[in-house]
């Protein structure tokens, strides 16, 4: 269960580490203060094939697997969280929708390009009018002729605006079935004619990521945009949510040891009443505390991805590992501030950094609220 990782995932994961450190975290903060898409570093994490770790070297991919994605979302987050959202929302929301359920000729058209990282794909489900209870969609999709006619919006859409944006895939109603909505999802290029964005919401975190607010207004796209089948696209947002949760956990996992380096070097040279605050016992159990929520974490997303690349059920420990990861990046950051004093107020350290972008980990693809409901029912309760 990944208790030893393969040479193929050690190197991968020294190499991004190696970036992170040497290409990200030089720059990050800079481009964080003035809420900067960092186009640069995309471009870079395009050129070593992040974008294609978990697919196919047919289709532009590295052939690698969804848990080498983690490693390389783990150690980046591990210095910064919006370099690493934009990564894990084009390859888990945007390429993997169209990998999973598109035809052959949807993958040839569209995973290329996304696989180089150059283009970035987006995935539109949250409404302005809820996002948990992903199935009170309002968008609506008609048929007319040989297209559809899309109208409707979307919010909180990460990757869905910048220069580089190739396709958001979205979930619309397409009809009613038997007195259900019948939902589907349905790709439409960027820019194109009825789609418009909103300019990048203001964030509390994540601020060099992409989010907007889509609006379709009488959006016409080919029939052929559908993607999977028509009426399935419930359960396949769903199922990529799933995995999408994993990727998450990784990058919460990554966000909680960032903390703990940044506490470790920190605790050993601030000195305070004559002694490092390292020598302190209220410091060390902190940093101890740090140290057993991050590894904890990380062995319930490192058991979701074995789990899920055996084949097997993975819904309630993709569940499990969003939750407590999640929780543990939260309670990291909070500490981590703690043991900076002040400057971990102040925009001087990674820290500040890693509190302001801990909590939509919390929130995004499924809330905390949301996980427990789903490991309840999984329990048999509710
Ligand atoms: C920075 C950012 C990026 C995002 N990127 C994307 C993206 O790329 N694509 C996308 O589709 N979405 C995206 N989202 C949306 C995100 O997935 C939603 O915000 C999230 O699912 C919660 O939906 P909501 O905001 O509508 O909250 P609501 O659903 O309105 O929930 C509000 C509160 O009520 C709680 N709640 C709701 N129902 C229940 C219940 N039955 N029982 C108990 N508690 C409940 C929730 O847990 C939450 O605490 C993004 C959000 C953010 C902040």
């Amino acid at each position: 269960m990944f208790e030893e990782l393969s040479e193929e995932h050690a190197a991968l994961r020294a190499t991004v580490e190696e970036f992170a450190r040497k290409e990200v975290a030089p720059v990050i903060a800079d481009l964080y203060e003035h809420g900067t898409f960092p186009y640069s570093l995309v471009a870079k994490m395009g050129a070593m094939g992040l974008f294609g770790l978990p697919f196919p070297e047919e289709y532009g991919g590295m052939g690698g697997d969804y848990f080498a994605l983690c490693l390389a979302l783990e150690e980046l987050a591990r210095v910064d969280s919006s370099v690493a959202i934009t990564l894990e929302d084009s390859v888990s929301l945007g390429a993997m929708p169209i990998f999973r359920f598109g035809t052959e000729e949807q993958k040839r058209r569209w995973l290329p390009e996304l696989c180089t990282g150059q283009r970035l794909g987006a995935f539109g489900l949250t409404e302005p009018g809820g996002g948990s209870d992903a199935g009170a969609t309002r968008t609506t999709a008609r048929c007319d002729g040989d297209e559809w006619v899309i109208n409707g919006s979307k919010a909180f859409i990460t990757n869905s605006g910048t220069d580089i944006t190739s396709v958001v895939t979205v979930t619309a109603i397409t009809g009613v079935s038997g007195g259900r909505k019948e939902i589907s999802t349905i790709m439409v290029p960027a820019q194109h004619p009825g789609f418009t964005v909103s300019a990048s919401y203001s964030k509390v975190g994540w601020r060099c990521s992409d989010t907007r607010g889509l609006f379709f207004d009488d959006c016409r796209v080919p029939l052929g945009n559908l993607l999977g089948e028509r009426g399935r696209g419930y359960a396949q947002f769903l199922s990529i949510l799933d995995e999408g949760r994993i990727a998450i956990a990784a990058l919460s996992v990554g966000l909680a040891q960032g903390c703990i380096d940044e506490c470790v070097s920190y605790a050993r040279q601030r000195r305070a009443f004559g002694h490092a605050i390292g020598s302190y016992q209220a410091i060390q159990f902190k940093i101890a505390d740090m140290e057993a929520r991050a590894h904890a974490a990380r062995l319930t997303y490192y058991h979701a991805a074995a789990r899920m690349l055996r084949g097997e059920p993975f819904k309630k420990e993709a569940a499990i590992a969003k939750l407590v990861s999640s929780n543990a990046a939260m309670d990291n950051a909070r500490d981590a501030t703690q043991v900076f004093g002040g400057y971990g107020f102040m925009n001087e350290y990674p820290v500040g950094r890693f509190y302001r972008d801990a909590k939509v980990l919390e929130i995004g693809e499924g809330t905390s609220e949301v996980q427990r409901m789903l490991i309840a029912r999984h329990l048999g309760v509710g």
